[in-house]
């Protein structure tokens, strides 16, 4: 087994580490106190991350110079990066986010093209956002629950329903959301439909204040009589007789798949931000001459934190490697996230704990990298919802 990274994916790496480094952390501070990013600095982002929306959309880097797949690799790798600079600027990076893995595994070739290629293409001047929409007031962990309908009228679908908890919902060039074509059909009745910004009935509500990820916008909408082309069902009009022969849920099941194992990296970033941050301090601040047993229980908290993250790094890449290889990687890609949010938080708290007050003090990102790790807990499915699905794989569905 090779750990060495690939050339290209190395070389990724490289390039968003710098950004992150240079662009998203000096921007920390401020945009957890303000609660957001300034537009201007957003149209910044959106120019300085260059082509990043292009590379996460239809020319996504795929395969190595020896054409080894390797897009799963470059997301999870970027995406550590990216929130290690700050998880919540990351969020205000324009690009299609939790859109691009719905599109990309349910949609039709020309609907990748029309909903990523085309509205996240490099020469817009403006910035544009993508979001997945799944959570309602009743169904979050349990998606079988959804309420949203989506009835066929003519050359349009009508969708009407409730979703909560969403990011960039509100400035969304792009929502998609999950909704159910025939309840009586159960969770197998559900398809994505692509909601483009402007859709008569689309009506944005509240903007939840937060405890962590502050400057990322989480938004509330109703659909009320939403009117969206035909064509805008992932998969095609085809899809409806998929949904029929009960293969509709799993196109939602097969998104996570691919996007977990990225929100996993990100936790991974937030943890290692901590790590590295205390592991400095403690070098600068504590001289060899320190009390020796205060000394011993930093080096071996800070020992315990990096194992904790390379096991999770582990996981991920694993994952990974099994979604460019093509390998069914659900039960994988549910470890990765059940773990590195968790081993992440130990690493925040293990941080505070190491600095005492002053791990606790504003003067420090550690206290606010302490708040953003909890959601990577709750969304993408719960850490209680990943061990689930991990229990139903290793021991079948008991259910059943
Ligand atoms: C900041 C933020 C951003 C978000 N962004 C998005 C987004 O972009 N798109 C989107 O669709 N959603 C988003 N969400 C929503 C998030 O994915 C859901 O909140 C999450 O999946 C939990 O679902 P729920 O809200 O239904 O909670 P519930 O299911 O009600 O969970 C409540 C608690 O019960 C536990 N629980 C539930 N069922 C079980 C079970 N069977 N066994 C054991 N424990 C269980 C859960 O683990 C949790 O601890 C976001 C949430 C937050 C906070």
């Amino acid at each position: 087994m090779d750990f060495e990274l690939d050339d290209t994916v190395a070389t990724v790496r490289d390039f968003v580490h710098a950004f992150a480094d240079q662009t998203l952390r000096p921007l920390a501070r401020e945009a957890d106190e303000k609660g957001k990013l300034p537009a201007g600095v957003i149209k910044q982002l959106g120019q300085l991350a260059g082509n990043r929306a292009t590379i996460m959309a239809e020319e996504r880097v795929q395969t190595s110079e020896d054409k080894k797949p390797i897009g799963a690799m470059v997301g999870v790798v970027g995406s550590e990066e990216l929130a290690w600079g700050d998880p919540a600027v990351l969020l205000n990076i324009p690009g299609p986010g939790l859109a691009a893995p719905s599109i990309t595994a349910a949609g039709t070739p020309e609907q990748k093209k029309r909903f990523l290629a085309d509205i996240f293409n490099v020469e817009s001047e403006e910035p544009r956002f993508g979001a997945l929409a799944v959570t309602e007031p009743q169904a979050g962990s349990d998606v079988s629950n959804v309420q949203t309908t989506a009835v066929r009228d003519g050359d349009e679908w009508v969708l009407n329903g409730t979703k909560v908890y969403c990011t960039n919902g509100a400035r969304a060039d792009i929502v998609v959301v999950n909704a159910t074509l025939d309840k009586s059909l159960g969770r197998a009745g559900q398809k994505f439909f692509v909601i483009e910004k402007g859709a008569p009935g689309f009506k944005i509500g509240k903007i939840e204040k937060k405890m962590g990820i502050r400057a990322s916008e989480t938004a509330e909408f109703a659909l009320d009589d939403c009117r969206v082309p035909l064509d805008n069902i992932l998969g095609g009009v085809d899809a409806l007789e998929a949904a029929r022969e009960g293969s509709g849920f799993k196109g939602t099941m097969k998104t996570f798949d691919s996007s977990r194992p990225s929100v996993a990296a990100m936790a991974l970033g937030i943890g290692r931000a901590a790590y590295e941050y205390a592991r400095d301090w403690a070098a600068s601040e504590l001289p060899m001459s320190s009390n020796f047993t205060r000394r011993n229980a930093i080096t071996s908290k800070l020992g315990t934190m990096k194992r904790e993250l390379d096991s999770a790094r582990g996981l991920i890449w694993r994952a990974a490697w099994m979604a460019d290889n093509k390998i069914p990687n659900s039960k994988e890609a549910s470890m990765s996230k059940a773990y590195a949010p968790q081993a992440a938080l130990r690493c925040c708290i293990g941080a505070i704990q190491i600095m005492g007050p002053e791990g606790y003090s504003k003067e420090h990102l550690v206290e606010k990298w302490f708040r953003d790790i909890k959601v990577y807990d709750i969304f993408e499915g719960t850490g209680q919802i990943q061990r689930v699905i991990i229990s139903r794989a290793i021991l079948g569905r008991l259910d059943k």
